[in-house]
């Protein structure tokens, strides 16, 4: 599998909680390369449209309340098989069926708010990495 790379934010919950550290700790542990990195905030508006696909879900409000609610750390990671690896490693989207060890597991509260974000796809991998950084920022 080729080396290639993912994006993920630490949520709103996550970053009040305390577990930036944590959380980074467990990537690079898992053998993610950071490639770019940053703490920010998304306005209500950069909220609806990095989750436009999900628009006409029930939880849409409440997502784009949630996610613009606080600081998040946005970040581009690498490694061979990222997007798929990633997902394994953050665990179910509901912390109640994540699997032990995962991130979500440790530090998700609930289904809206669990503690971060990771890619489902090599595509949507490169469109929110853009999102969220200029090229100068991606290395
Ligand atoms: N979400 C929610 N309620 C749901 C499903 C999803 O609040 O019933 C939120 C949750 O924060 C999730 C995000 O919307 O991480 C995006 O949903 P998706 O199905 O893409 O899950 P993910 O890929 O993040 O596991």
């Amino acid at each position: 599998m080729a080396t290639n790379r993912t994006f993920t934010m630490i949520k709103p919950d996550a970053v009040k909680n305390g577990h930036i550290g944590s959380i980074l700790a467990m990537i690079t542990n898992a053998g993610f390369k950071i490639t770019s990195l940053k703490l920010t905030q998304l306005t209500v508006s950069d909220a609806e449209k990095f989750y436009a696909i999900h628009s006409e879900r029930p939880f849409f409000g409440e997502l784009v309340a949630f996610m613009s609610s606080g600081p998040i750390v946005a970040a581009i990671l690498e490694k061979e098989n990222a997007v798929a690896d990633f997902r394994t490693l953050i665990g179910a989207t509901n912390p109640a069926d994540a699997a032990e060890g995962t991130i979500r597991k440790l530090y998700a509260t609930s289904m809206g708010e669990n503690a971060v974000h990771g890619s489902d796809s090599d595509e949507n991998a490169a469109i929110e990495g853009a999102f969220h950084f200029a090229g100068r920022e991606q290395f």
